[in-house]
C-alpha cells in the first residue's frame, strides 16, 4: 500500500486513474515542447558544426544531424497523429526519453575529453517534463544512467569517466527527488480540477434531467429548443413538437397504485426515447450535443405530460410514422396488471415565422386538446 501511493506520487490508483486523461493530455504538450526544444538545438549545433565555433566540430555534424532527422521524423508524427498520440502518450513519452537519453550519450562521446553536460542536463529535464508512474521512472533512470557510465568507461579517460559518474550520481538523486515532488504537485492540480469538473457535471445532470423519466425537465427543454429554433445555421431543417399526455393516467394510480403508476410514466419515456432514438450517453454534455449532433429531445412537463422537438425527418408524415410507433408501443404495454397504455399526442411542425417556442407549445397544446376531446388515446396535427 505503502509502495503504492509512492507509485502513484503520493496518490491511490483509482485517485490517479481518473486524472489519466489530464495526465496524457498535459505529457503530449510537454512531448511537443521537449522535442521542438531537441530539434531547434540539434539545428542549431549542426550551424555551429558548419561554422567550428564555441568547441563544436565538424566531425560531430553526422551526429547532430542524424538527431535532427530523427526529432523531425517524431515532430511530424506527433503533429499529425495527435489523437492517437494522445491515447498512448505514455509510449510517446518513453520514446521521447530514449531520444533525449540517447542523444546525452552521443554528446557525450562526442566530445570524451570534456565531463558530460547533456547529459546531465537531459536526465533533470526529463525528471520535471513527463508524468509517468514514480517505481517505473526510478527503473529506467537508474538504467540509462548504467549505460550511460558504462560508455563513458569505454569511451573517455578513466579521470574522466569517474568524475562522470559521480556527477551522475548526484544528479540522478536530484532528479529522483524532483520528478515526485513535481509531479506530486502536478496530481494534486489534475485531482483538484477532475473533482471540480465532476461536481460541474454532476450539476449540470441535476439541474437538467427529470429524477424519475431521466429525461430533460421542464426548463432545461424549453431552453434547448428555443437554441434549436433560434439557431441562424438551421435553414430548412424540419422541425416538429409534439405534447403527450397520459389519458386517464389518475384511474391508474387509483386502482394499481402510485408505484405502478411511476412505472407506467418511466415506461412511457424510454417508448419516447428509443422511437425518437436519443443519444442519452454522457448525459452531462447533452444540451451541448442535442444542439450540435441534431438529434431529437424529449421531456417531461410535469405529471404525465411529455413534450418533443423531433429532428431529422423531412416532413409531417414521416413525424406521424413515428409518433404513431409510440402510441402503438404504448398500447401494447405489459406490465404485471397494467395492459396497455393509452395517450393523446398533439403535434405542430415549427414554420420560418416561429422564433420562440411560446407560440409553437401553444398550437401543440391545442392540437393534444383536441386528441383529448376527440375521444383520447389518438394524435392531432396543428
Ligand atoms: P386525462 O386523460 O384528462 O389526462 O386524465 P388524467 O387522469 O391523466 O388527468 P391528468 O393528466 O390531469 O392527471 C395527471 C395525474 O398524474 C395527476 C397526478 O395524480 C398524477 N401524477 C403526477 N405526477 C405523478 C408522479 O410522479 N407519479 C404518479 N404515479 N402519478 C403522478
Ligand atoms: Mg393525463
Amino acid at each position: 500500500m505503502y509502495w503504492q501511493k509512492i507509485n502513484y506520487y503520493g496518490f491511490e490508483k483509482h485517485r490517479y486513474d481518473d486524472c489519466k486523461k489530464l495526465i496524457h493530455d498535459t505529457n503530449y504538450t510537454h512531448l511537443l515542447i521537449i522535442n521542438s526544444w531537441l530539434l531547434l538545438m540539434t539545428i542549431t549545433f549542426m550551424i555551429l558544426c558548419l561554422m567550428n565555433e564555441f568547441g563544436v566540430t565538424r566531425r560531430n555534424f553526422n551526429m547532430y544531424y542524424s538527431f535532427m532527422i530523427l526529432s523531425l521524423i517524431f515532430e511530424v508524427i506527433i503533429i499529425a497523429f495527435k489523437k492517437f498520440c494522445i491515447r498512448f502518450a505514455t509510449f510517446f513519452v518513453h520514446a521521447s526519453s530514449i531520444i533525449l537519453i540517447v542523444f546525452g550519450i552521443f554528446s557525450s562521446v562526442a566530445q570524451p575529453y570534456l565531463a558530460a553536460t547533456m547529459y546531465l542536463v537531459m536526465v533533470v529535464l526529463l525528471s520535471v517534463t513527463y508524468i509517468d508512474t514514480m517505481i517505473r521512472f526510478t527503473v529506467l533512470l537508474i538504467f540509462y544512467c548504467s549505460v550511460f557510465l558504462y560508455t563513458s568507461f569505454k569511451f573517455k579517460p578513466h579521470s574522466l569517466a569517474e568524475l562522470d559518474m559521480y556527477n551522475i550520481i548526484v544528479f540522478l538523486a536530484l532528479s529522483l527527488i524532483l520528478h515526485y515532488f513535481f509531479q506530486h504537485n502536478k496530481m494534486t492540480q489534475f485531482y483538484t480540477l477532475q473533482k471540480n469538473i465532476q461536481i460541474q457535471r454532476d450539476l449540470e445532470i441535476r439541474s437538467s434531467f427529470d429524477t424519475l423519466t431521466d429525461l430533460l425537465n421542464r426548463a432545461r427543454f424549453f431552453a434547448i429548443a428555443d437554441q434549436i429554433i433560434k439557431d441562424p445555421i438551421r435553414r430548412d431543417e424540419f422541425l416538429a413538437v409534439c405534447l403527450l399526455d397520459l389519458d386517464k393516467f389518475k384511474e391508474i394510480n387509483d386502482k394499481l397504485g402510485h408505484q405502478m403508476g411511476d412505472k407506467a410514466i418511466q415506461t412511457t419515456s424510454h417508448i419516447i426515447v428509443e422511437a425518437l432514438n436519443i443519444d442519452m450517453f454522457e448525459k452531462w454534455s447533452f444540451t451541448e450535443r442535442a444542439v450540435r449532433d441534431k438529434f431529437s429531445i424529449a421531456g417531461r412537463l410535469g405529471g404525465d405530460e411529455y413534450i418533443m422537438l423531433i429532428r431529422g425527418q423531412k416532413n409531417m408524415d414521416d413525424v406521424k410514422a413515428i409518433l404513431d410507433s409510440i402510441l402503438t408501443n404504448l398500447n401494447s404495454v405489459q406490465i404485471g396488471e397494467l395492459s396497455g397504455i393509452s395517450a393523446s399526442l398533439g403535434v405542430t411542425a415549427v414554420t420560418d415565422d416561429d422564433k420562440d417556442m411560446d407560440l409553437i407549445y401553444k398550437r401543440a397544446d391545442e392540437a393534444l386538446y383536441q386528441s383529448k376531446d376527440r375521444g383520447r388515446n389518438r394524435i392531432t396535427i396543428n
